[in-house]
């Protein structure tokens, strides 16, 4: 049996993600994934909203991904177009870029970071314990783990056998993608129907079409083939167009259910294991991704033992919500998409409201994840959100914010008088940057806010503590997200209930 410190189950843009953060903070992490490559049966994701590509800013890849895909200012809200070009961002657009491309670059970044990957195999069960998961991994032998991160998608098996509920809505509609040859010209195009949004668009090579069309009737199992999109074809356009040759055809409902915990014991879920819904936004690779920047961090110091445990109880608080509210938006725009003369009375109503200011930047916010605020209590309006990606001043030159973060390391950006702060207890793990900025102070949706003094930024981005060196809050706030003080490497476990309290207030 070989033992790590994380098994992560799913190598898929979750996992990848997940398996990057916890080696950047040095964890002994191993990704089992059933796919024999990183190659992808079908479409899928489509794009990249801002903060995902600020995320992977963050750790200094984000030219990685915007190099290979194609830029357009504008989210969507169930085709509702959202212009972001105003937003206070470096990365106020859309990227497009499909899935499979996504995934081989992260997969490259996951190699650098040398994770091994076992490919083509899967986990089959596990049983976990006081001290550690022992796993079943088919072609392999058993794997333990202090923690095993489920990030095997929507149908997770790690969800399952954990026991977690899965709650929520059972499928409306049940969709079928597919890249197709057709014999006779098609309708290219959009059409709506009370079923939804149907769509068919000639390929770049002029020769394929890329197709999306409802099926008549939802609970279809086993795979999709080419007489289901025939038939589909002929319920919407009264024609198959002589459809054949398919490159692949996948199927999509709108499902929508979000696991009830993200954590069972030494067992954790991310990404689609934890929330399925319709791809309405294109939302699903980008949270996932977000999971795992949340976890990666919070996890690594776990098991490194700079913090108790509890400290996990902290991702489930955070990201549940954010999922959820991802769900009820899609929910939403699955609705908008039927067409009957009240639907499109509401669209246009929509469509009207959304070309406003205030709501076109709250929907905008909303869609692209640039409006996530956790709830770290009150103070200043940056505590528990994304700190802006300012140009500062230091004493090494000039530095952008997200530059500070390519370690995922945790940074008490000083931007008052160079030696307010003392942090020589935590000099560990935080590093201290004395810096000066000269500009606005701007957030997505809230606007312009009150320079702050200083700020303490998680590994993630968020700003976890907002205030001046006086600020008596800030020993707290060290200890509770980053662990005790050096000169007291021990107490965590006798101060635990307390450190958990204070977490949870
Ligand atoms: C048609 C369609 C269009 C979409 N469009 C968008 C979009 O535009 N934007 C967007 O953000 N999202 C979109 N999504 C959603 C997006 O594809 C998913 O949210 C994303 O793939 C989730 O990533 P994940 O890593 O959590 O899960 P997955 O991508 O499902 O990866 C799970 C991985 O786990 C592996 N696995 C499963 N079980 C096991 C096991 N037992 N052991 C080992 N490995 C296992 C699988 O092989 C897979 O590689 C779309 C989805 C669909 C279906």
């Amino acid at each position: 049996m070989t033992e790590h410190a994380v098994v992560i189950a799913g190598g898929g843009p979750t996992g990848l993600m997940l398996a990057g953060e916890l080696a950047l903070a040095g964890v002994d992490v191993v990704i089992v994934e059933r796919r024999a490559s990183q190659e992808l049966d079908g479409s899928r994701a489509g794009g990249l909203h801002s903060r995902t590509i600020e995320a992977l800013d963050q750790r200094g890849i984000a030219d990685r991904f915007v190099s290979q895909g194609q830029v357009a200012q504008a989210a969507g809200f169930s085709y509702i177009p959202l212009d972001i070009s105003d937003f206070p961002t470096r990365h106020n657009y859309l990227l497009g870029l499909w899935q499979n491309r996504f995934e081989e670059i992260l997969a490259g970044r996951v190699g650098e970071l040398a994770v091994p990957i076992h490919r083509g195999s899967e986990v089959t069960g596990f049983a976990q314990d006081d001290s550690g998961v022992d796993i079943e991994v088919s072609d392999h032998e058993p794997l333990r783990a202090q923690y095993l991160v489920g990030c095997d998608g929507g149908r997770s098996l790690i969800r399952k056998a954990a026991g977690i509920e899965f709650p929520g809505w059972d499928p409306t509609v049940s969709s079928l993608l597919a890249e197709v040859e057709m014999r006779e010209e098609p309708e290219v195009g959009i059409r709506r129907d009370d079923r939804g949004t149907q769509a068919i668009g000639r390929r770049e090579d002029g020769q394929r079409f890329g197709v999306v069309v409802s099926e008549r009737y939802v609970g279809q199992s086993g795979e999709p083939t080419l007489s289901d999109v025939s038939q589909a074809l002929v319920a919407v356009w009264g024609t198959d167009y002589g459809v054949h040759s398919p490159t692949w055809i996948s199927r999509f409902t709108d499902m929508t259910r979000q696991a009830a915990s993200y954590r069972e014991g030494r067992v954790l879920l991310a990404g689609d294991a934890a929330h399925v819904h319709y791809p309405m936004g294109g939302q699903g690779l980008n949270i996932g991704v977000q999971d795992a920047v949340n976890l990666g961090w919070k996890l690594a110091q776990v098991v490194n033992g700079t913090s108790p445990e509890s400290l996990l109880d902290t991702y489930h608080a955070e990201r549940h919500p954010v999922a959820a509210r991802v769900l009820a938006n899609t929910m939403a725009q699955t609705a908008l998409t039927r067409s009957n003369a009240r639907m499109d009375a509401l669209r246009d109503t929509m469509s009207e409201l959304l070309s406003m200011d205030e709501p076109r930047k709250r929907f905008a916010a909303m869609i692209s994840g640039l409006d996530i605020h956790y709830d770290l209590g009150e103070g200043h309006p940056l505590l528990g959100r994304r700190v802006p990606d300012l140009d500062l001043e230091t004493t090494g030159g000039p530095r952008r914010v997200f530059t500070l973060l390519h370690a995922a390391r945790p940074v008490l950006l000083n931007l008052g008088e160079p030696g307010g702060f003392d942090i020589t207890p935590w000099a560990d793990r935080v590093e201290l940057i004395d810096a000066k900025y000269v500009g606005p102070w701007e957030l997505p949706v809230v606007g312009a806010v009150a320079a702050p003094a200083a700020a303490l930024i998680r590994p993630d981005g968020y700003a976890a503590w907002v205030g001046e060196p006086a600020d008596p809050g800030l020993p707290d706030a060290l200890t509770g997200w980053f662990g005790p003080p050096a000169a007291r490497s021990a107490p965590f476990k006798t101060n635990r209930l307390r450190d958990r309290a204070w977490l949870q207030s």
